[in-house]
């Protein structure tokens, strides 16, 4: 069996950032540091920090007051800030600043008159935290249908702004809905560099693979999507989020494997799968290449970094087929 991996895979400039930001705060301010929600949608990357001192919690009421708290790469409301400050916590935003630029572009586009229709999936805590900053001037669509359905005060006053994880096939078709209906529509097109690479990389396997997986949690929005574009080229894909939830059954006549991962999965995961398969041949299609870095926030800056994560050999045993 041979292993063809895709590229760009794995983590992006925010999540980089985020886990870093954690990692500095703990080093500055000694443990616990306090995490709102999970810094970035996996576990293993939850239970490292957790197990050097972060504390992971739903609301900043759940932090004793005049502690640190981290805000996630999703970004937060307004509301969530102002409930952080109200308890004296000192505040260090992981939030991507892609994400920041999506609530900075609500903000001008709200006081110029527009309604916002925000394109995304209305539980996920970044769609929550745009949400949060103009919801009076806010419309979430998920969908066609919502395309279809939704009214607004003034048609001539309508932008779209997106999520930056979403799927950029089904995005297309949402907004060629709203071009139709809002001709003067303004369209802005957040759906940010990783998740289009990553994307892009998936389409790139389809032609010279038999089998695709796609690294990752289930609650990460970007690998969600990397598993419908490559559902959507008819090849056999599975969402897998460690070397022990592969089944033999699936690799039965499969020659090819190809292998990507999501926006925050570490590379680690990808060389235990690798080394669980034990194919003859690794090699790589790439795509992009991504240069893309992101400041940290000045409290940090100057605060040395940790030395690059060892990488765990997870697993001896190779899969009999
Ligand atoms: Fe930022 Fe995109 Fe990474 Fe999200 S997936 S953290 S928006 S770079």
């Amino acid at each position: 069996m041979e292993i063809v991996l895709s590229s760009p895979r794995g983590f992006c400039a925010g999540v980089v950032r985020a886990i870093d930001i954690v990692d500095l705060c703990l080093k500055q301010y000694g443990a616990p540091i306090y995490v709102r929600r999970e810094i970035v949608h996996n576990p293993h990357v939850v239970n490292e920090l957790a197990e050097r001192g972060a504390i992971f919690v739903d609301e900043v009421e759940d932090v004793p007051e005049s502690e640190t708290i981290v805000f996630s790469a999703h970004g937060v409301a307004p509301s969530v800030w102002a409930a952080a400050q109200e308890r004296n916590l000192r505040i260090i935003d992981a939030s991507c600043p892609l994400v920041t630029k999506v609530h900075n572009e609500a903000i001008r586009y709200a006081q110029s008159g527009y309604t916002i229709l925000l394109i995304g999936h209305r539980n996920h805590d970044e769609i929550i935290g745009t949400m949060g900053e103009v919801p009076e001037k806010t419309l979430i669509l998920e969908n066609v249908d919502d395309a279809l359905r939704v009214q607004v005060p003034d048609p001539e006053k309508v932008v779209i702004l997106t999520q930056t994880t979403l799927s950029v096939d089904d995005t297309k078709e949402i907004v060629g809905v709203l071009q139709t209906r809002f001709p003067t529509l303004v369209t802005r097109n957040d759906i940010c560099y990783a998740t289009t690479n990553r994307q892009a990389a998936v389409k790139a396997l389809e032609s010279s693979v038999d089998l695709i997986l796609i690294l990752g949690a289930r609650n990460s929005s970007n690998c969600q999507r990397l598993l419908e574009t490559a559902t959507a080229s008819g090849i056999p894909a599975y969402l897998v989020s460690g070397p022990d939830e592969l089944d033999s059954s699936w690799f039965t006549g499969v020659q090819r494997v190809g292998i990507t991962s999501g926006a925050s999965t570490p590379e680690w995961l990808v060389d235990s799968i690798t080394q669980r398969l034990d194919a003859s041949q690794v090699c790589t299609v790439e795509v992009a290449e991504e240069k893309v870095t992101f400041a940290l926030p000045k409290e940090l800056r100057g605060v040395a970094p940790s030395p690059p994560r060892i990488q765990r050999v997870l697993m001896d045993e190779k899969m009999v087929w």
